[in-house]
């Protein structure tokens, strides 16, 4: 069992209070590197959400002005910046990813209680428009939407939630939090730190975890929650919109990807291997925009992908809290059979295993860590093309023009992520006009920062996090013409 002074409630919090499970119920939350059980929290339902999202309702109008909200984003990022040691302790342990990398996502999540806390006063305030139009002046102002229930996936436990918390409460939203059944111990320290920090009124924020239809359901038939921001899985999202159509929610929807990262032939290739690297393996390759489908010029297919095994062979997989340990375990048993399917379909239709093990030789009964794997002559039939793949898997496929890279590129109902790496900037900017992605870096592969907004097209989502954009999410315009 973990031992922390940041759990010393492994509880549910709501209107103030630690709480457990009305039904008494738990549920184990499991280190992935052993199976070992490290915590039993409460399995809440549809009532716990419902008194939830009562206590977040009592707290909207009383919501204090800017420079207390602007206090309470400032103080959290101290705080998370004070504790970013045991918090990341935390983290490896319940989700795996290493040290440094557990490390890195708390400071990552305090840059956007940062980047929240300087801008909300400009981002806030109220917009004259500059024409008098019918004998009026107008303007455009800001209103708090109100209660916003928030949904988070496991694979950045404090990172994404930060991204959600930090503009609700700028805007002044109160909120009720879903974390995933998975990691829900990082959440829950961060609540303790907040509980413990902040001189928060009661109901402001708020925290059930349990069953994800029934607490998903309370918040998707409450009239009280006007705005949800979920990240997850497209079919989640999905659901979250047929679920949204009675109450006319607005929804915030950071959903899944199949990111391309195209490799021109001017490309610097050492660069580009080692952003394919450092990309690809963060998380274990659990994360949404990491490369899926890997588009190489055939004149340097073969010189990149040398390089690539190269590098790929001289990383180590293993218990994250290891410190030289580059590649942790895969967060659960389905996973790792997902990865595993995709290299075993792969295969059989022709691809060439070039870094890793036959999949013959891996079973998630064993243990959850998965090697490294690079495959060539990839084609786009192939599970691993068609699906997020979201582990440790390199599929190469060539290409000889740039029409084709972007045609290939495209070939997915997916927008979030996508990269290019060449030296002609004119060349890469005329791809990367035509590509449906709502990141696309150039000659780099890294993800979002706190202040650029940042999401998918199509089915990877609606709206946007981070920026003045992330800002909005959490407002209502109301624009008031004035003839007086
Ligand atoms: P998931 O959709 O299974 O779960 C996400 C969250 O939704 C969890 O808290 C889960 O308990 C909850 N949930 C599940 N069913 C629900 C329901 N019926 N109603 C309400 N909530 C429900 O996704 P996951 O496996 O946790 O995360 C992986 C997915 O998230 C991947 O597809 C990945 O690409 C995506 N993701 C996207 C982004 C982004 O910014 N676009 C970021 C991270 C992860």
């Amino acid at each position: 069992m973990i031992e922390s002074y940041l759990l010393k409630n492994i509880s549910g919090y709501i209107d103030g209070q630690w709480v457990d499970a009305d039904s008494g119920r738990t549920v184990e939350v499991l280190n992935p590197a052993n199976g070992k059980t490290l915590a039993e929290i409460p399995y809440m339902a549809a009532d716990e959400t419902a008194r939830a999202i009562a206590a977040a309702k009592a707290a909207l109008p009383s919501m204090p002005d800017v420079a207390t909200r602007r206090e309470w984003l400032e103080d959290t990022r101290d705080a998370l910046i004070a504790e970013k040691e045991e918090i990341g302790r935390i983290l490896c342990l319940e989700h795996g990813k290493p040290w440094k990398e557990a490390q890195g996502e708390v400071e990552y999540a305090a840059s956007f209680f940062d980047y929240f806390a300087k801008s909300m006063e400009d981002g806030l305030a109220p917009e004259e428009l500059a024409d008098k139009v019918k004998d009026c002046t107008w303007t455009v102002y800001k209103r708090a939407i109100g209660v916003a229930g928030l949904i988070t996936p496991w694979n950045f436990p404090i990172g994404m939630i930060a991204k959600k918390i930090a503009p609700a409460i700028a805007a002044g939203c109160p909120v009720v939090i879903k974390p995933a059944t998975e990691t829900p111990l990082t959440m829950i320290a961060m609540f303790q730190i907040m509980h413990d920090r902040l001189d928060l009124p009661k109901g402001v924020i708020n925290l059930v975890m349990g069953s994800s239809k029934e607490i998903g359901g309370e918040l998707m038939s409450s009239p009280d929650v006007p705005m949800i921001s979920f990240t997850g899985s497209t079919g989640v999202g999905q659901l979250l919109i047929e679920q949204s159509r009675q109450h006319v929610k607005k929804l915030g929807l950071e959903l899944g990807g199949n990111a391309p990262f195209i490799v021109l032939d001017d490309a610097d290739l050492d660069s580009a291997a080692d952003n394919l690297i450092a990309n690809k393996f963060r998380g274990c390759g659990q994360t949404c925009v990491c490369a899926n489908r890997i588009f190489v010029h055939s004149n340097v297919y073969k010189e990149f992908t040398d390089k690539v095994v190269e590098k790929v062979k001289a990383l180590k997989v293993g218990d994250g809290m290891d410190e030289d340990v580059d590649i942790g375990p895969l967060v659960n048993a389905a996973g790792f059979d997902k990865v595993h399917d995709h290299v075993k379909d792969a295969l059989s239709k022709g691809a060439t295993l070039v870094a890793g093990k036959h999949p013959d030789e891996l079973d998630s009964d064993k243990n959850l860590f998965y090697p490294p794997t690079v495959i060539t002559d990839v084609t786009h039939d192939m599970l691993c093309c068609q699906e997020e793949t979201f582990g440790p898997l390199i599929p190469m496929i060539a290409f000889d023009t740039d029409e084709q890279a972007v045609q290939q590129g495209n070939d997915t109902e997916f927008g979030l992520a996508s990269y290019v790496f060449g030296k002609d900037a004119k060349r890469a900017h005329k791809i990367i006009a035509q590509l449906h992605f709502g990141h696309c870096g150039y000659n780099t592969a890294t993800g979002p920062a706190a202040h650029a907004p940042f999401g998918g097209m199509l089915h990877s989502g609606i709206g946007r996090e981070g920026g003045h954009d992330g800002l909005l999410e959490y407002v209502e315009l109301q624009t008031v013409p004035d003839g007086s």
